[in-house]
């Protein structure tokens, strides 16, 4: 049975997300990232939650997660991940 996995996990997304939004992703990972993005509606909706986060604050830095939001997106992605199974 073939299953495909996705170029990067949820998790890596979230450590990458920040990098994204500020633009100093690597070309290659960037363009790793928007392929998961497009295919994963979680990671969409959490990426619309983060650029909701810097129209609000102007900017976003790793800083600006935490700890709250880091802990609260952390048990958003551990939610999606069980349920997965
Ligand atoms: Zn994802």
């Amino acid at each position: 049975m073939l299953r495909r996995e996705p170029p990067l996990v949820c998790r890596q997304m979230v450590e990458l997300i920040t990098d994204y939004l500020e633009g100093t992703l690597p070309r290659a990972r960037r363009r790793r990232f928007e392929a998961h993005i497009a295919g994963c509606e979680h990671c969409t909706e959490y990426l619309e939650q983060m650029r909701s986060t810097i129209r609000l604050t102007g900017r976003l830095r790793a800083a600006d997660l935490t700890p709250q939001m880091s802990e609260e997106f952390a048990a958003i992605y551990r939610g999606w991940q069980a349920e997965r199974g």
